[in-house]
């Protein structure tokens, strides 16, 4: 007999129960975490049952995968970039996008502003941390971030939502969700998108208020 097949309407039950609990535990409420599907590189039958489940958040790390998953079934839906985005898929990006959880550099910074006053849409906007100082990682390091923030709403004039970040994989993510938590709160930022499958459930006791679950709830990409 072969394994049964994984199941990602099962799965996304299991992890909203995980998210719950770890909310409460923490003296939080369930309602303000967010399940971010992270359905990147995954085939559109592990995607379905999970559309079909109710879920309607999703996030993708490059701009033209997404937009050849999406583009034609866009409507009630809430699509979040949380990957890298070069300069010059910016526009393409802003069309598609309701959030951009990866803006880390003054460059992008004044792109994205010059092409939302030219679309008059404005997406949510975050701004990744490299917690872990990680040369190979995007994100702005810890003691650039204020700095950083400031000339973002200042010089270029963003609403900034809140921070993300994604720990180095060796290390245990608590110290590093303890950061971007301390980060966003001196600035004044209350949304924090942070925790993957592996650690989603410390990150909901850190503060997380968006988790971006991938492979749990998809399956092994
Ligand atoms: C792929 C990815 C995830 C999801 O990772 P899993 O470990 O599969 O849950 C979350 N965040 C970012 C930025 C990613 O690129």
């Amino acid at each position: 007999m072969t394994a049964p097949a994984f199941d990602p309407a099962t799965a996304r039950q299991d992890i909203l129960d995980r998210i719950a609990a770890a909310a409460k535990a923490a003296g939080r409420a369930p309602a303000d975490v967010t399940l971010v599907a992270v359905s990147k590189q995954q085939p559109w039958e592990q995607i379905a049952p999970v559309l079909d489940a109710g879920q309607t958040i999703f996030g993708e790390n490059r701009v033209q995968e997404a937009a050849e998953r999406w583009a034609e079934r866009r409507e009630g839906l809430e699509l979040r970039l949380i990957g890298p985005l070069q300069t010059n898929k910016a526009r393409e990006a802003l069309a598609l996008f309701d959030v951009i959880e990866t803006v880390d550099r003054p460059k992008l910074a004044r792109v994205l502003a010059e092409e939302i006053q030219k679309a008059s849409k404005a997406p949510r906007l975050y701004i990744q941390i490299n917690t872990g100082e990680e040369p190979q990682k995007a994100g702005v390091i810890p003691p650039d971030a204020d700095a950083f923030i400031a000339a973002c709403r200042g010089e270029f004039g963003l609403t900034i939502e809140g921070l993300m970040c994604i720990p180095p994989e060796a290390e245990p993510p608590g110290p590093h969700f303890a950061l971007l938590a301390k980060i966003a709160a001196r600035n004044g930022l209350t949304k924090l998108s942070m925790g993957m499958s592996a650690d989603f459930e410390t990150a909901v006791r850190f503060g997380a208020t968006s988790v971006r679950v991938g492979s749990a709830l998809f399956g092994s990409r």
